[in-house]
């Protein structure tokens, strides 16, 4: 062995040592070793993985590792204090200094510095780039700095804060320390402007995969009302979840009407005060309530792991805003649903916003909004759409876990031909017409525009008759949506793309869906039916039950979320093996020696005594 090597497999055993020790979990997720590594190595690094990717512990555990203290730049005082409190009960000392804190209180910060104790120090950039910091951080010794949502840094991406711009003179005041960057925006654009503003020097970025196979996507049109919702609401009772509505408004209706139905849901949107938004989001967090009801202006630094749902009562804007806010399920990586109602409305609600918008900024901001219709609209294959949307290639087949693989999507079964019809008709009319003109060609309209253009006499007029027009113009928007038709210049006439002409020729088939019989969240869900995922195998439900109970008593106690005692996944490991002794309850997914010695007490004895009342054996075995 060389001595570099020798080295990496040094560090990747120290860092196997602190994730067992400290987090309790046993493995790796995709990337975090090389991640880690590079830390680990003081290269600088960028690491792009998707939300629940597992961004944390890429920097947490080296710096655990790392002599010296690590400064981690992070936007929002509710991420720091929810990443600080998961820290400090896994064992890990960590702090933030932010406005909200007393002099003394930070002053004893400061002094745990001084003497070394600290490991892990949370900022925002405004704070960490006034002289002061800057001065007081050249004297301590630090292990490298971490910028958390670096996405944040430019301006072409979603979430774009000026007080980060600042970063760019970290390099110059700390040329020797290494930092590493970490975002879940994937665009190239994005990406070059986070290595280039911070100076990241000779960085590959390492970019995840943006599968997240635990996840079940499903798009339905929304109907009037909130009947859908209530509906799907039912198949989740007593979980946790999100609705993202769109407007403050309809938070508040919503919110309303599922507590009527007896639901626990709060609202959170950005008319509130910001004592009313904390209660709220706290209650969420400690599960005191089931259900958050918000606008977008909920979700960032929300660090919940065992959100199970999450609901758009309507279009986002973006599939950037999608993944991101869909993505907020399922970061324990046990299985989660995401469920999008969709309307032309919003699309047209959307537009008028962004009417305030010129030049580039509104051509973005069109191209995002055809680009999430699309989706909706289209019927390939949710997980294939969202990955090969951030530059991924899709190579699975069927997905099992979308509403187009499961087949609660009625498709046509002579899709080629009318797809074809409908191609061949945008070339007919010189690829100089948008959607409305082209159906209306289609189904053979009388329309004065057509008649004086001549386009009666056309071989695709009227092919499409025996089809309504409003069938025929939702098609041309799922050939738009599955990349078989583009849209050009300001008039947005339709032209055929590159694999429209695969379509031709008949070596690709879209999908299109049956008109009239939409599918409704009722028929959905009575056909897909809740697989029991394997991560329920073995696992005592009703012990789960109590154990969860317990969680949020704890969690309530220490003031904590209640995630931040065990995720999900843990509670489920624990209602399966059922440990009665220290040694098995350390063995435990996500059970690591701190946070052993915290709880074990508690909940050995809540499942030993429910073994013996219920006559259930503890310490199962090949559990
Ligand atoms: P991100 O910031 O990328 O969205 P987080 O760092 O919040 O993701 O991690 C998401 C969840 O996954 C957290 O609950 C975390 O404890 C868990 N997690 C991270 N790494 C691992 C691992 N190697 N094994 C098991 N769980 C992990
Ligand atoms: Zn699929």
């Amino acid at each position: 062995m060389n001595v570099r090597t020798e080295l990496t497999s040094d560090f990747t055993e120290q860092l196997k040592d602190a994730l067992s020790r400290h987090w309790g979990f046993e493995e790796f997720r995709p990337l975090q070793l090389e991640a880690m590594l590079s830390v680990m190595d003081g290269r600088d690094s960028l690491a792009v993985l998707p939300t629940g990717g597992g961004k944390s512990l890429c920097y947490q555990a080296p710096a655990m590792c790392m002599d010296g203290l690590a400064v981690v730049v992070s936007p929002l005082i509710a991420l720091m204090k929810d990443q600080v409190d998961a820290l400090t009960t896994a064992g890990i000392p960590a702090a933030a200094v932010n406005s909200s804190m007393s002099v003394s209180d930070r002053r004893r910060v400061m002094d745990r510095i001084q003497s070394g104790e600290l490991k892990l120090l949370y900022l925002a950039p405004e704070r960490l780039l006034i002289p002061r910091t800057i001065d007081f951080l050249k004297q301590q010794q630090l292990s490298f700095f971490a910028v958390d949502e670096a996405h944040c840094i430019s301006e072409w991406g979603h979430d774009f804060r000026p007080d980060y711009r600042g970063l760019s003179s970290l390099k110059t005041h700390f040329p020797r320390a290494a930092i590493h960057a970490y975002t879940a925006t994937a665009t190239q654009q994005v990406r070059t402007d986070i290595v280039e503003q911070l100076g990241l020097n000779s960085v590959v970025p390492l970019v995840g995969s943006f599968l997240r196979s635990n996840l079940q996507y499903h798009v339905l049109k929304r109907e009037s009302g909130n009947g859908q919702i209530l509906e799907l609401l039912e198949r989740f009772r007593g979980q946790s979840g999100i609705v993202y509505c769109l407007t403050r408004d309809d938070v508040d209706r919503v919110s309303g009407q599922l507590n009527d139905q007896g639901f626990s849901a709060r609202p959170y949107h950005a008319g509130m005060s910001d004592r009313e938004r904390s209660v709220n989001q706290e209650a969420f967090l400690a599960e005191h309530c089931d259900i958050i009801v918000a606008t977008v202006a909920f979700g960032m630094g929300i660090d919940k792991s065992n959100v199970r749902f999450v609901i758009h009562a309507a279009m986002p804007r973006s599939l950037e805003n999608y993944q991101q806010e869909s993505g907020r399920a399922g970061r324990d990586g046990a299985e989660a649903e995401c469920w999008l109602l969709y309307s032309g409305a919003d699309l047209m609600k959307w537009k008028h916003m962004t009417s305030d918008l010129s030049g580039h900024a509104l051509q973005l901001a069109l191209r995002s909004l055809d680009q999430m219709y699309g989706y909706c609209t289209s019927h390939r294959c949710r997980h294939a759409s969202l990955i090969e949307h951030f530059g991924q290639q899709w190579e699975a087949g069927s997905c099992g876990a979308c509403d187009v693989c499961l087949g609660t999507v009625n498709v046509m079964d002579d899709a080629l031909i009318i797809s074809q019809k409908i191609l061949s008709c945008v070339v007919r009319v010189c690829e100089n017409f948008g959607a409305d003109y082209v159906a209306k060609v289609l189904t053979g309209s009388r329309d004065q525009r057509i008649l004086n253009n001549g386009h009666d006499q056309l071989s695709t007029y009227s092919l499409l008759s025996e089809y309504s027009l409003k069938t025929v113009r939702q098609w041309i928007e799922q050939l738009a949506g599955q990349g078989f038709l583009s849209r050009e210049g300001e008039y947005r006439t339709l032209a055929v793309t590159e694999s429209g002409r695969r379509v031709f020729r008949g070596e690709q088939v879209p999908a299109l869906a049956r008109p009239t019989d939409g599918v409704t969240a009722s028929s959905a869900s009575g056909r897909v039916g809740r697989k029991a995922p394997d991560s329920w195998e073995g696992v005592d439900q009703e012990l789960f039950e109590i154990l969860r109970t317990l969680r949020r008593e704890v969690a309530g106690d220490r003031r904590v979320p209640a995630y931040v005692v065990f995720g999900d996944v843990s509670l489920r490991d624990m209602a399966r093996r059922r440990p009665s002794t220290d040694e098995a309850f350390l063995q435990v997914h996500g059970v690591g020696q701190q946070k052993a010695k915290l709880f074990r007490k508690v909940f050995l004895d809540a499942i030993v005594s429910y073994c013996r009342d219920n006559g259930v054996a503890t310490d199962a075995t090949g559990a």
